[in-house]
């Protein structure tokens, strides 16, 4: 069709649809549980390479290809659409030959018809958009000058390990790390200079702890270590680990010049995470009594 004909003349939808970045659908369900795509046709590169005939007698090839986690998802969303006569509107991972999968989301209408349900509803690619919106969540939960999650993602995590520690009754514990004397370190040697100890820190304590454990940055010189499944006593033999090798580390900046106080603490059963954190701020403000380089944590 040339764009001269589709404006001079009124066009027909069998004329468009091919012309459209997306598909246009009609899903049918028997009872029994039977799917086939009574209608399927668009453009867009992402859906070219699958069979439509094939799909007509039988949708399973299409949904058999989804990956593992998007099987039960989108099988449950049509099962929910189906049961409570709502729209179906859900995305998925399509497999793509030779290529990385393509995210796709699908929205239909469902109708009942005599022995099952029918949708009519369209599937676009929208894998730019998807990579778009991860940059951003990742620009959202990240620190910029260390690359460490920030405060926003640290709670999050919290949040969701706390959860599970309290309904497993599983041990989760904390550690609250401030670096000493840093203002002194500043006006010695300048803020750059201070930016890279903070950004050398960061790595340094990322490699000296478990990659389950997360380490955040909270703000200004201090940082927090989540450590799932970890009691009490061994999170203060990890924490004076930590606090020993980063006061021997070469920051560049003179020997013994970068050290930690911690406070270290443990979740309580259903407790806030409020209360939580400031049980390892005050073990942190005795490290500090205490004389720095050490690490707390209270009875
Ligand atoms: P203390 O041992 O009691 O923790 O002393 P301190 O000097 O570390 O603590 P204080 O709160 O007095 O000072 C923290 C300093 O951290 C002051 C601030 O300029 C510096 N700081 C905060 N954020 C940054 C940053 O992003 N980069 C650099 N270079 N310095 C920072
Ligand atoms: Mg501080
Ligand atoms: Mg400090």
């Amino acid at each position: 069709m040339l764009v001269n004909d589709a404006i001079s003349t009124t066009p027909s939808a069998d004329h468009l649809v091919p012309h459209i970045p997306g598909v246009i659908f009609q899903l049918y369900r028997s009872h029994c549980g039977q799917m086939r795509f009574s209608y399927l046709e668009g453009g867009g590169e992402s859906l070219k390479h699958i069979d439509r005939q094939q799909l007509a007698t039988d949708a399973n090839p299409l949904i058999k290809q989804l990956t593992d986690s998007d099987h039960p998802k989108i099988m449950s969303a049509i099962e929910r659409s189906a049961k409570a006569m709502l729209p179906l509107s859900t995305r998925f991972r399509l497999p793509f030959p030779e290529d990385r999968p393509r995210w796709i989301t699908v929205s239909a209408k469902p109708e009942p018809t005599t022995d099952g349900v029918c949708w009519n509803g369209m599937m676009m690619d929208i894998t730019d958009q998807v990579a778009e919106e991860q940059r951003l969540r990742k620009l959202c939960d990240t620190d910029p000058l260390t690359g460490l999650p920030n405060r926003r993602k640290l709670m999050m995590h919290l949040n969701h390990l706390s959860a599970l520690s309290a309904r497993h009754g599983t041990p989760l514990s904390i550690m609250m790390l401030d670096i000493d004397h840093f203002k002194r370190l500043n006006d010695r040697w300048g803020h750059l200079e201070g930016d890279n100890v903070l950004k050398k820190l960061a790595t340094q304590a990322q490699t000296l702890l478990r990659s389950e454990d997360m380490v955040a940055r909270l703000g200004g010189e201090e940082f927090m270590v989540v450590l799932p499944l970890t009691p009490l006593q061994q999170c203060h033999k990890l924490a004076d680990r930590l606090r020993d090798a980063i006061a021997n580390y070469d920051f560049g900046v003179g020997a013994g010049q970068v050290t930690l106080s911690i406070g270290v603490a443990e979740y309580r059963c259903g407790e806030p995470l409020d209360s939580l954190m400031t049980r390892a701020d005050q073990a942190l403000y005795s490290a500090k009594d205490i004389g720095r380089d050490c690490v707390c944590l209270l009875p």
